[in-house]
């Protein structure tokens, strides 16, 4: 047997979590450097400072992350002087500025404090940084031991940012559980794995309950136990199951068929621009559950899309009739379905594709 450490999040979550800051942060130095997004930073800086007044703590300054999770960003900023100087590295903003400030700190060896401003996916808890090229296009994972020292996850905060985002982590969260339990259907996986797969009902079942309520109130400004509960599924949970299904650094548990939809969509450039990630992770889940014959989450997940505005039908993600042979071939030659406990077909996805049109025009 092999010897092996898992390091899970640790996180403080609430209307007022920053006042935790030198509590939490005070045993790993006093100089702090924000990497961020410029909106952001603007969000909380005030905050922050207010924060860490009266405290040893000090923010020597905000720094804008670069507008993308590049290599040659981190590398930029490992030579800025004030990153030198820094005992720790404050993660503020969303999925590329908070895996910006992750790979800066794992490279300059500096502990990572994150602080989400949007709750669109699991950044802030990862231990794995989405890199791309300067074009944008999608370069590799970076994988790191652990995953931030602590993340602060201020509901006060999120409630206030564009309603767009927590929409599409909403689908983007649920896919995670699909996806992981029907990778490891039929198999007896080994600890880790097995705990992430086990907990990842816990990225679907809070958001069917809590999911629509959520949205209603963050679009009133409204932080309540629904809001928090969805915002913990998808930065906590979430994270808690990414670490334990890809602890070997394989994505076989961690995707599915929901994302190889997904990137067979955004091959045509009109759906890239126009949709959202988790957005059409969600309509990818609807074909994963008629493939998989699962009625049953079928009609609970059409039904819950269908409520908060998430895709249920072609026409929803721009997709046309004409298109669809294109997609289907795409979709089977996606990686993200090796580790499948069948072969997804074409005609399987065919029969799917033509099931939820049926649906859709006789609901
Ligand atoms: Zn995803």
């Amino acid at each position: 047997m092999e010897n092996y450490s898992i390091y899970l999040p640790s996180y403080s979550i609430g209307t007022d979590v920053y006042k935790k800051i030198p509590e939490v942060c005070t045993p790993y130095g006093t100089k702090i450097i924000a990497v961020g997004g410029h909106k952001a930073m603007a969000a909380v800086r005030e905050l922050l400072l207010e924060a860490v007044k009266g405290s040893a703590l000090t923010f020597l300054d905000f720094v804008w992350y670069g507008g993308e999770a590049t290599y040659e960003n981190v590398e930029r900023l490992l030579k800025d002087q004030r990153v030198k100087e820094a005992d720790m590295i404050f993660a503020i903003g969303g999925g590329k500025a908070t895996d910006t400030a992750k790979a800066l700190g794992e490279m300059a060896k500096k502990p990572v404090f994150s602080v989400p401003t949007i709750a669109s996916n699991c950044a802030a808890c990862t231990s794995v940084s989405i890199m791309y090229n300067e074009d944008g296009s999608f370069k590799n994972p970076f994988f790191f031991e652990k995953p931030p020292v602590h993340a602060f996850i201020q509901t006060s905060v999120i409630v206030h940012t564009p309603i767009k985002y927590m929409w599409a982590g909403i689908g983007d969260t649920y896919a995670k559980y699909f996806e992981s339990t029907i990778s490891a259907r039929g198999e007896n996986p080994v600890h880790y794995v097995a705990l992430g797969v086990g907990m990842s009902r816990l990225c679907y079942e809070p958001l069917l309950l809590y999911g629509k309520k959520a949205l209603e109130d963050q679009k009133n400004g409204v932080v309540s136990y629904e809001f928090e509960q969805t915002v913990l599924s998808i930065i906590v949970t979430t994270a808690i199951v990414s670490i334990l299904v890809t602890t070997e650094h394989i994505i076989d548990y961690n995707t599915g068929l929901g994302h190889a939809v997904y990137y067979a969509l955004t091959s045509f450039p009109h759906i890239e621009e126009g949709h959202l990630h988790g957005e059409l992770v969600g309509f990818g889940i609807l074909l994963l559950l008629l493939v998989d014959h699962d009625e049953d989450n079928f009609r609970k997940v059409y039904e819950f899309n269908k409520s908060i505005g998430l895709p249920t039908c072609l026409a929803d993600v721009e997709i046309t009739a004409a298109d669809l042979d294109a997609v289907i071939e795409k979709t089977v030659s996606m990686k993200d379905i090796d580790h499948n406990p069948y072969v997804v077909t074409k005609e399987m996805l065919t029969e799917a594709f033509c099931e939820l049109e049926a649906y859709h025009t006789e609901k």
